[in-house]
C-alpha cells in the first residue's frame, strides 16, 4: 500500500486565554496539520507547532516544506509492515532551504508529517499507534506499557492573587506535579514561588520554567534565590546562544537542570551529554521532529543517565495530545507529562471526543487504530488558514 496524496494546512486554533511566558505571547496558534491519504482511501492526520523562537520553523515554511520536497522520492514507497513504514518516516529529509546546524529547522514539518503516516497505516494495519515502539530497536530499554498516566499542570506567570486562586485549585484538583514559568519580572519570582509554595502545599513537586530569561552571569544567582522553595527542575534558564555555562551552574547548584528550547534533536542531545550540560531533557514531539524521534531522544537520555518529561506546546490539538499520550504510556521512566490540556486551553475542537485529563491530571491509554482519535474535517473547515495536496502515487 503506497501513499496516494499529502494535505498540508494551517490551521488557526483560538486559546481559551492569551498565553504569556518570557519569550512570546499569543491567544491563537496556528498549527501546522497533515492529511496522509492511502490508496484505499484510509486517512491519517498528524500535527506540528512550529514556533520560530524553538526551532527557526513558522506555519508557512512548514508547508512551504511540503511544497519543495520531492515528496514521491521521499515518501512513495510502497509499505506492507512496520518496518517498511518506519524506514519511510526514519528516512525523510525535507528540504530546508536555509543553514541548519542543529537539524531542526523541519522538526514541527517532520512531526506533522510522521503523524498523518503512522496514524494512517495504524488504521491500515488495524494497530494502535503504541505498537510502533516496538519496533523501534533504540526504545528496547525503556518500553513499558502503562494504563494511565498523570499529567501535570502548570502556572503561567500572573498577578500574586491569581497565583493564589490557581494554587488552591490545582491542590484540590489532585494534581501532584506543577510547573512554574519565571522570568518575566526575575526580582519577583522568588515572592510568586514563597507565595505558590504555601498555597499549593509541600506535597507537590514544584518546578520552574525561566524559557532563556536568566543571563549567563546572573544564573546561579536566580536558581539558589529560588532554593527556599524545593524545586526539583530548572527548565532552560539561560538562551541557547549561552547555553555552555550549564555545565558550571550544575557544579554550583542543587537543583536540576532541563533542557527545553536547547534540546530539538540528536545533535543538542548529543552536545549536552557531551559537556554535561543537563540532568533531564524536555521532549516535545512537535519541537523535537515526530514521535519515532522522540522516542529515540528518551532512549538517548536513558542511556546517558539522564530523565526526561513528555512537553508540550500550549495550542497542541487532540492530534498531538493522542500522540504525547502514547509516548507516555508507551515508555518508562518520564519524569513529567505536560500536554492533554486542549479541553482546558483551546476554543476549537475538531476531534471527536476530548483527550483532556481528568482529576488529578489523570488520563487513560489510547485505545483504537493509529492514533486513535477521530477528526472530524467539517469542524476543522473554518479554521483553515492556507491548504496545499500533493500527489504522491
Ligand atoms: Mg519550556
Amino acid at each position: 500500500m503506497r501513499i496516494a496524496k499529502v494535505t498540508g494546512m494551517i490551521v488557526r486554533i483560538r486559546l481559551r486565554k492569551e498565553f504569556r511566558h518570557a519569550s512570546y505571547r499569543r491567544n491563537w496558534s496556528d498549527n501546522f496539520i497533515v492529511r496522509c491519504q492511502l490508496e484505499d482511501g484510509t486517512v491519517g492526520w498528524g500535527e506540528g507547532v512550529p514556533r520560530t523562537y524553538v526551532t527557526g520553523e513558522s506555519p508557512e515554511s512548514a508547508l512551504h516544506q511540503l511544497a519543495v520536497t520531492d515528496l514521491r522520492s521521499q515518501i512513495g514507497a510502497k509499505c506492507l509492515t512496520w518496518k517498511e513504514v518506519l524506514d519511510v518516516c526514519s528516512a525523510y529529509r525535507p528540504h530546508v532551504e536555509t543553514d541548519d546546524p542543529r537539524g531542526c529547522m523541519a522538526n514541527a514539518h517532520r512531526c506533522a508529517l510522521e503523524l498523518s503516516v503512522l496514524d494512517a497505516y495504524g488504521r491500515l494495519f488495524e494497530q494502535s499507534l503504541r505498537r510502533v515502539v516496538e519496533w523501534l530497536p533504540e526504545s528496547a530499554g525503556i518500553r513499558r506499557h502503562c494504563a494511565r498516566v498523570q499529567y501535570s499542570t502548570a502556572i503561567n506567570s500572573g498577578k500574586i492573587g491569581k497565583e493564589i486562586l490557581s494554587s488552591l485549585a490545582m491542590r484540590i484538583y489532585g494534581f501532584s506535579h506543577c510547573k512554574i514559568k519565571v522570568g518575566m519580572n526575575p526580582e519577583l519570582d522568588p515572592q510568586r514561588l514563597r507565595s505558590i509554595r504555601r498555597w499549593i502545599g509541600n506535597t507537590m513537586d514544584l518546578r520552574v520554567d525561566a524559557n532563556e530569561a536568566w543571563t549567563v552571569d546572573e544564573v546561579i544567582r536566580r536558581i539558589q534565590a529560588l532554593g527556599p522553595f524545593n524545586l526539583s527542575a530548572v527548565e532552560q534558564p539561560v538562551p541557547h546562544a549561552g547555553v555552555a555555562c550549564l555545565a558550571r551552574v550544575r557544579r554550583n547548584v542543587k537543583t536540576a537542570i532541563m533542557l527545553d528550547e536547547s534540546l530539538t534533536g540528536q545533535e543538542d542531545a548529543q552536545r549536552a551529554i557531551d559537556e554535561g550540560l543537563c540532568d533531564l531533557f524536555n521532549i516535545r514531539i512537535s519541537k523535537c521532529g515526530g514521535f519515532l524521534s522522540s522516542i529515540r531522544l528518551a532512549a538517548v537520555a536513558h542511556n546517558a543517565g539522564l530523565g526526561y518529561q513528555l512537553g508540550c506546546h500550549p495550542g497542541e490539538s487532540a492530534i498531538l495530545s493522542a500522540a504525547g499520550r502514547h509516548f507516555a504510556t508507551s515508555i518508562g521512566g518520564v519524569h513529567y507529562c505536560e500536554g492533554s490540556a486542549d479541553g482546558h486551553l483551546l476554543k476549537d475542537h475538531f476531534a471527536q471526543r476530548p483527550l483532556t485529563f481528568g482529576y488529578g491530571g489523570w488520563a487513560n491509554a489510547i485505545d483504537g487504530f493509529g492514533l486513535g482519535i477521530h477528526v472530524d474535517q467539517r469542524k476543522m473547515s473554518p479554521l483553515i488558514q492556507k491548504s496545499n495536496t500533493f500527489a504522491i502515487s
